[in-house]
């Protein structure tokens, strides 16, 4: 029997760190309904479904590890993702427009039977206006017959349609082998590869807390925070910002400035997007606007950025407009809200004024290190074996379940595997965590258990 059971901060394989060998960042895009994500699910051999099964995890998985060919690379998903939003035709480009600005190429998928439509064309400009590669997927032609569908879609001017049947495979390979060729032949912009040796930092929180004022403050200037959609899809996505005389790399601030969230669909791509630059960082300074009550909202993006794994500071913004009541509430709730990231540290400051702004760096700094950390096996060993004769596991069926080995699988975040000879129950597996937590830190860091049984 085995059970694997998680206890803090659920997160998943793909898109934090690449695989040395993936050569870039295909993104598939395409208006509702042209079979986006059956083309991917054939691509990957439909292992997609099965990595979110991990309860708890209840969001939108951006990028997934494929492989073809011999050749790995990062797929982005765009089926599904306009699954939440009301057929607004802008919502669709929004939607395109964003992974596109994540990926080096892109695969652009229309439908063959239903031929050209104003939305395919409205993506085309788009992504002419990126500069990124293209391949265009002609789905739904599903025999020999109805090749001839194909040909019409060469007036959107993007280069030769390939015919493919995304639920039947047909002509896959062939689309596949073109839309690599360009890959690997793109400029990587994506960021999803650079491998840079600036911590990646990925500023979230729900609109208006305070980001783009932060950012503003941290960077040293006052800049444009509005722009426009158009014309903008050049913008950079990260910058440099030296914090305490330390540079880092904050990602996607593009779409901090840009207040995606003032436009249709708000809610749904501001998660989308901080899904997306969660993904991408591994560091999440994640922002409460401490004027206001904590809403349903704010520990949605707190949760997002737990359950990525990601290294985490709390920022409580908008310190200044505190008053001595409003100080008292605020400790109200930092008492009841936040059981779920005891182990985070939190920064009091103002975005505004730039009070208390130079305290970030440490509270990162520390968070980076735990998330970092690795607990040699023979220590974590015999930490173990004395917290299990101190408090062995209470008997179960006249049994007692008992502790045999334990290993840190992996760090950033640490995550730890415990085989032992029975279930271990939710009461004792909090208890593990809390004493490794004592003896070796991990401030500001999620951690992983996993245990496995072995009779
Ligand atoms: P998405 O919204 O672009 O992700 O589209 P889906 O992948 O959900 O597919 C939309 C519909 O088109 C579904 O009913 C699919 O079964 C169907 N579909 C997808 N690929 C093909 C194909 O190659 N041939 C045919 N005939 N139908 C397909
Ligand atoms: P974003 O949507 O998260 O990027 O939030 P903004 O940076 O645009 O800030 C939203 C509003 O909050 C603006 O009116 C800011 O001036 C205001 N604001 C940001 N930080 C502070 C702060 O520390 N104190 C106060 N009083 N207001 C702030």
């Amino acid at each position: 029997a085995e059970d694997e059971s998680l206890i803090s901060g659920a997160f998943h394989e793909g898109g934090r760190e690449t695989g040395p060998k993936a050569v870039g960042v295909l993104a598939v895009v395409g208006r509702p309904n042209v079979g986006k994500s059956t083309l991917v699910n054939r691509i990957l051999g439909r292992r997609a479904a099965v990595v979110e099964d991990t309860p708890g995890v209840t969001r939108d998985r951006v990028s997934y590890d494929a492989e073809w060919a011999g050749t790995d690379f990062k797929l982005v998903d765009t089926g599904g993702w306009e699954a939440d939003v009301e057929g607004i035709e802008s919502s669709i480009a929004n939607q395109a427009e964003i992974a596109v600005q994540m990926a080096d190429a892109v695969v652009l998928v229309v439908d063959g039977l239903v031929g050209m439509t104003a939305s395919d064309e409205r993506i085309v400009r788009m992504l002419r206006k990126s500069g990124k590669p293209v391949t265009l997927a002609v789905n739904k032609v599903d025999s020999q017959a109805n090749e001839y569908l194909a040909a019409d879609f060469w007036k959107l001017g993007m280069g030769e349609p390939y015919s493919v049947s995304a639920m039947h495979g047909r002509g896959v390979g062939d689309l596949l082998d073109a839309a690599l060729d360009k890959l690997k032949k793109a400029e990587k912009t994506s960021g999803l590869l650079t491998p840079s040796h600036l911590r990646r930092v990925a500023l979230v929180g729900r609109p208006n807390v305070g980001k783009s004022s932060l950012l503003n403050r941290l960077a040293g200037e006052d800049r444009a925070v509005v722009n426009d959609l158009a014309g903008t899809t050049r913008d950079p996505v990260d910058e440099i910002v030296a914090v305490d005389g330390e540079d880092w790399l904050f990602i996607d601030t593009a779409g901090i400035k840009r207040r995606l969230h003032k436009l249709s669909g708000a809610e749904y791509y501001s998660t989308l997007r901080t899904q997306a630059a969660l993904e991408r960082s591994e560091l999440a300074l994640v922002l409460f606007d401490v004027s206001q009550p904590i809403s349903d909202q704010d520990l949605k993006v707190m949760s997002q950025a737990v359950d990525a794994g990601r290294a985490v500071v709390l920022v409580f913004n908008k310190w200044d407009a505190l008053d001595e009541f409003g100080r008292q509430r605020v400790e109200r709730l930092w008492a009841t809200e936040f059981d779920r990231v005891t182990w985070a540290q939190r920064v009091n400051l103002s975005a505004k004024t730039g009070w208390h702004t130079n305290r970030l760096a440490k509270a990162m700094r520390t968070a980076l290190d735990s998330w970092d950390k690795r607990v040699p096996t023979g220590k974590l060993n015999s930490f173990l074996g004395q917290l299990q004769a101190a408090h062995p596991h209470p008997l179960r069926g006249g049994k007692q379940p008992r502790i045999l080995f334990a290993t840190q699988a992996s760090n950033r975040p640490p995550r730890f595997v415990i085989f032992a000879t029975g279930f271990l129950e939710h009461g004792y597996r909090r208890y593990i965590e809390r004493s490794l937590r004592e003896e070796f830190g991990f401030e500001g860091s999620p951690i992983q258990i996993s245990v496995k049984i072995r009779e």
